[in-house]
């Protein structure tokens, strides 16, 4: 079996280092000479949407997937047209838009936070008559890691906001004081089996993801498979989707999904019985998936911008390291570890130590 991927980044690189027991060979899509995934498959090297390359990519391979969602879906699109494109050209679609991913909740009756469209300060004042402050203006393409966003405290924010974004289409939300952030990961094959991993809680900074947990057995999960399931049956979803939420009282409010593996979901890697790497790769070569079941109590740390001693991570007892291959640059991920205890204590101690780690390195 051959795999397609289009990007070569970390999350392509984990992909391929879970398919090779499983046989799979890989061809990566990406402008970059020097990616992630390099020394993991054979490179197609540039633009994404080159015709050519994209013919390419499908004529060699079985099956072709993404580890990012802003591939132009009519990337997706004409490819789906040559092989077969796990997830769908329509999740891709509905994900890198913002306003349609919103209206999608909206339809499925997943609750999102209240929302309006702009594309002028005008029209940005007057959202904001009826949707209050705190609030936080977001450009609905190519936003990540709180890329594109700014807070708006009070009215005299929002010319400036409105400047840095620079004139591309928008949407403001209101603000959700939330209690914490989670995400659930779920999984669907071609045949249709779905499975769950529990919850992740997860804390970010700067809207970049540092750390996430594990939550077995949380009060939310059941909540979050609903309005999950809603998004996969709705999609005829394949592959790894995971959906980001704030719980604010005991009630979840979906923030957006992503339809691919998940920085969220890098715990699975020791911390599940089958990662969400494998259980993609598994779900899109239409295989059974493999069980989501925890192995101890997990979390995993993000480095951002640096990386501290391999040995200093590495004496953390059950502690795993992950590089990704980069360079170390401001802002940027470059590795993460996971951790594994057997009981919340143990777990909250280690965690501390990679925390503390990772706090040292970090310049974003
Ligand atoms: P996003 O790129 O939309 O995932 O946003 C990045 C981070 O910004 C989120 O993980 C939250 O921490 C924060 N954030 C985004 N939208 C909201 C919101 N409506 N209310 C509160 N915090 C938010």
């Amino acid at each position: 079996m051959i795999v397609g991927i289009l990007g070569a980044g970390q999350l392509a690189r984990m992909i391929a280092l879970a398919g090779t027991p499983l046989g799979v060979d890989f061809i990566f899509l990406d402008p970059s000479v020097d990616s992630c995934a390099n020394k993991l498959g054979q490179h197609l090297h540039g633009d994404y949407s080159d015709p050519a390359l994209l013919a390419q990519l499908a004529e060699c391979t079985n099956v072709v997937t993404y580890e990012f969602e802003n591939v132009p879906a009519e990337v997706a699109e004409f490819l789906a047209a040559h092989t077969q494109v796990y997830p769908s050209p329509k999740a891709l679609a509905v994900a890198q838009d913002r306003l349609s991913e919103k209206s999608f909740f909206f339809e499925l009756d997943i609750p999102t936070p209240a929302y309006a469209a702009v594309d002028s300060l005008d029209n940005l004042t007057l959202a904001m008559t009826t949707l209050g402050y705190p609030a936080i203006l977001k450009s609905r393409t190519q936003g990540y890691d709180g890329k594109g966003q700014s807070v708006l405290k009070s009215e005299d924010d929002l010319k400036l906001a409105w400047e840095l974004l620079q004139g591309v289409p928008a949407i403001v939300e209101a603000f959700v004081p939330f209690n914490r952030e989670i995400s659930i990961i779920a999984v669907r094959n071609v045949s249709g089996e779905i499975v769950f991993y529990p919850i992740s809680e997860n804390l970010h900074r700067g809207g970049i993801l540092r750390v996430s947990t594990c939550r077995e057995h949380d009060p939310m999960q059941q909540q979050a498979e609903t309005y999950v399931s809603r998004l996969l049956e709705a999609l005829d979803y394949v592959g790894v989707l995971a959906l980001e939420l704030f719980e604010l009282d005991g009630h979840l409010v979906a923030n957006e999904f992503a339809p691919r593996v998940h920085n969220s979901g890098h715990w699975t890697i020791e911390g599940a019985e089958t990662s969400q790497f494998e259980n993609h790769l598994r779900a899109i070569l239409d295989l059974p998936l493999g069980a989501t079941t925890p192995v101890g109590k997990s979390a995993m740390v993000n480095f951002i911008g640096g990386l501290p001693k391999t040995e200093d991570i590495l004496n953390i007892p059950k502690a795993h390291l992950h590089l990704y291959d980069k360079s170390p640059r401001k802002g940027r991920k470059v590795a993460h570890a996971t951790v594994r205890a057997e009981n919340t204590e143990q777990l909250s101690v280690w965690l501390q130590q990679l925390t503390t780690l990772a706090d040292q390195v970090d310049d974003s």
